[in-house]
């Protein structure tokens, strides 16, 4: 090997390492046992500014225990998201392409080593009639998702998958939960005209990584860890990150996420779109009869509530793996997109859906036209939007306009003008009167006049059968 090689190997190693510390996570977190009320009163009155917090301050508010202190935590969360993204939670639904996979990832229905899980790889035309079962009930924004299956599942196939839904259905945004890629690759799934690319490390505890993923691809820590990288200099800067809560202590794991953003932030310019919060589930065949690290409800709502607090400017995404109580609660918590109504396997949204070859159990099953009814009823506006990515405005520029305030404002409008078409093409009869009590309500708020006119002339050519304004 050249004295070059060596060099760049030893360079990419120093940098692997650099982005996730654990050393460094394990004395914060030692260091914030107990804190006191003086310090936990500091930083939220500094969380207050939605500037961020740095890990030292996290952890503090992870170790909060008092009943006043985490409804103080929960009210700051709910202000920052507000004054952020306005009221808005955006919708949408995972599209399963593929349950083949050939990894084993103890805790996954889909691990190859489950001989009892029927295999499926959608042909184009079933993944055009799932994306047109999800547009009747009036999705605009799909997660397609996929096991790890070169041989069914090529990345040509992904991207063929992408042009037959965006050419044959009416969604407006696809974006991808896959297996990592390299660079090569990335910059063709950039061309295919994805919106976020997201994928999560499920644990950033490397000898708890190794034990879960035994063996496949996916059992590299350190090809997984970089894939956000290999996004970026792909030119994909609307990235989901996240972590499989239940794996491993959610404190060090969610400690590890902030450390792997401010990370990416620091070199890109630009941190994670969004960050996923899936807990653990049920899965049928998977290898992990408990969860070894259980959170409790209170805990997962603390811990998504200072998520918030942390990086006030990134989207957080709560999946249907929620209880329909827990989700409407944390609607209050600084969530900003909701999934609904969802199937975890490849054709799950055929009439008489069976579950026998699912990735793992759901909890929240209400239908999408109940969830806009219930976002709707608690006074959010349950939102469509799609505009972001279609204009351009993503990655540095998109944080940009957020951290500048300006989101909030444009964000209304088309929240607005999306749920009033919702509501002229999809929605129930109930549903329809909550959201018509949401549009007349926030269409009158809009601070600036030009801009309330604007909106109320879009809205009446909505009624009078345009489509898709923004
Ligand atoms: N196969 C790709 C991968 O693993 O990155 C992408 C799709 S995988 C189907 C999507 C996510 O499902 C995983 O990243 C994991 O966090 C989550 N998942 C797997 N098993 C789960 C379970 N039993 N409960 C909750 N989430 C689970
Ligand atoms: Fe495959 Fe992803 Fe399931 Fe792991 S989590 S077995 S990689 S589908």
């Amino acid at each position: 090997m050249s004295y070059n090689i060596v060099k760049s190997s030893i360079n990419l190693w120093k940098e692997i390492k650099m982005i996730i510390d654990e050393k460094r996570i394990n004395n914060i977190l030692e260091k914030s046992i107990a804190p006191s009320f003086e310090e936990i009163d500091k930083i939220l009155e500094k969380s207050k500014q939605a500037k961020g917090l740095s890990l030292e301050e996290t952890a503090i508010l992870l170790n909060v225990e008092d009943k006043e202190h985490i409804n103080e935590i929960f009210n700051t969360a709910k202000e920052i998201k507000e004054n952020i993204y306005g009221k808005r939670i955006v919708l949408f639904a995972p599209l399963y392409l593929t349950n083949k996979c050939i990894n084993n990832c103890l805790y996954c229905g889909f691990r190859v080593a489950n001989k009892d899980l029927p295999r499926k790889t959608l042909e184009i035309n079933e993944v055009i009639a799932e994306a047109k079962a999800l547009e009747r009930s009036g999705q605009k924004r799909l997660l397609l998702v996929a096991g790890e299956d070169n041989i069914s599942a090529p990345l040509d196939y992904i991207i063929e998958t992408i042009k037959e839904i965006y050419d044959n259905s009416d969604m407006r945004r696809l974006n991808i939960n896959s297996a990592p890629m390299d660079i090569e690759d990335f910059k063709k799934l950039k061309d295919a005209e994805i919106g976020t690319y997201q994928c999560f490390q499920e644990t950033y505890h490397r000898q708890t990584y190794k034990r879960v993923h035994p063996t496949g691809p996916k059992a590299d820590y350190d090809y997984r860890l970089e894939v956000m990288d290999r996004a970026m200099e792909a030119g994909i800067d609307d990235l989901g990150m996240g972590v499989l809560y239940g794996l491993y202590d959610y404190k060090f794991d969610t400690l590890a996420l902030l450390m792997h953003a401010q990370y990416l932030d620091k070199k890109y310019n630009c941190g994670p779109h969004t960050i996923s919060v899936p807990r653990l589930r049920p899965a049928p065949g998977a290898k992990m009869e408990e969860v070894e690290y259980p959170i409790t409800d209170n805990e997962f709502k603390k811990l998504v509530a200072i998520i918030r607090l942390a990086v006030p400017y990134t989207g957080i995404i709560l999946s249907t793996r929620e209880s329909k109580k827990l989700r409407d609660e944390l609607l209050d918590l600084g969530v900003s997109q909701l999934s609904a109504n969802s199937s975890t396997s490849p054709g799950g949204y055929k009439e008489n859906r069976k579950h026998e070859s699912d990735q793992f159990y759901t909890d929240d099953e209400r239908s999408l036209d109940e969830v806009v009814k219930t976002i709707s009823d608690t006074g959010y506006i349950p939102s469509f939007c799609t505009a972001c990515y279609r204009v351009g405005r993503t990655g540095e520029d998109f944080m940009k306009l957020v951290k500048e305030g300006k989101m909030k404002s444009i964000c209304r409008s088309n929240a607005l003008l999306t749920l009033k078409e919702h509501t002229l093409d999809y929605a129930s009869e109930e549903t329809r009167e909550s959201a018509e009590k949401i549009i007349n309500k926030l269409s009158q708020e809009v601070e600036n006049k030009n801009f309330e006119k604007e909106l109320k002339d879009r809205l009446k050519r909505l009624e009078d059968g345009e489509r898709d304004l923004y």
